[in-house]
């Protein structure tokens, strides 16, 4: 994957920028803070305002090397050059509950003999889930690990990102810790992982916090069996909008 505005400066919410083309409902932007979406997380939200108006981002479309931001409107005609506005409370949810993510994983790869995701949907509602390959396990033991989950939020671990070398990362046991949503390495051949410090470290391609304390505590809302061998763990923040 490339290696995105978001991750170089994941604090960037609002800068400039240069239209570079423009369709019905679509511009294309000379630089992007806006995260695309990807790997079960949905994309970044926000506007695009110009001399001549302002026009919501629902979505982003990447052709290559060039960044398509869909808009709600399907007459604007942005031109020049824009301002662009990340929502920051929708990419600090999505974050939190992604990150969380990781923490649950963690748990469920060393409670379950190194199960692995199998998919993950990190919405922007303060929802999601994910799904283990975890055969003959008793979903009330999935369910607990909320617990040991909130009590790592509570304790207030770093999380960090750091790239190495893929080559290297491919022999290093429970580092690529998803079956299908795990990010290539960059075109250089680097993989970004995403530590939190002392727990977990797996490669990512997400939006993520610094701190677990930054995230509200979760509740697993249900787990269901789909399949044999998947586990589909719902989960939210607790007293969130989630079902
Ligand atoms: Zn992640």
């Amino acid at each position: 994957m490339a290696v995105y505005l978001c991750h170089e400066q994941p604090d960037l919410y609002v800068h400039d920028a240069q239209v570079v083309d423009v369709r019905p409902g679509a511009v294309a932007l000379s630089s992007s803070a806006f995260h695309p979406g990807g790997g079960g997380q949905v994309n970044d939200i926000g506007v695009i305002e110009w001399s001549g108006g302002i026009a919501s981002v629902t979505g982003v479309e990447i052709d290559g090397d060039v960044w398509w931001h869909l808009l709600s409107d399907p007459d604007a005609t942005p031109s020049g050059e824009v301002q662009v506005r990340v929502d920051a409370e929708h990419r600090l949810r999505v974050a939190s509950l992604h990150t969380t993510s990781h923490i649950l994983n963690a748990f469920v790869f060393a409670e379950f003999e190194g199960a692995l995701v199998t998919g993950a949907q990190i919405n922007g509602d303060g929802t999601g889930r994910m799904d283990f390959d975890l055969p003959e396990v008793d979903n009330d033991k999935v369910r607990a690990l909320a617990g040991a989950v909130n009590d790592v939020i509570t304790r207030g671990l770093t999380v960090s990102t750091i790239y190495v070398d893929a080559a290297d990362a491919a022999t290093t046991a429970g580092l690529v810790r998803s079956m299908s949503v795990a990010p290539p390495p960059t075109p250089d051949g680097r993989l970004r992982l995403i530590d939190i410090d002392g727990l977990d470290r797996q490669a990512c391609g997400g939006t993520h916090l610094t701190n677990t304390a930054q995230s509200q505590p979760i509740v697993i809302t249900k787990v269901e069996n789909k399949g044999r061998h998947n586990r589909r763990v719902r989960f939210a923040f607790d007293g969130g909008t989630g079902s």
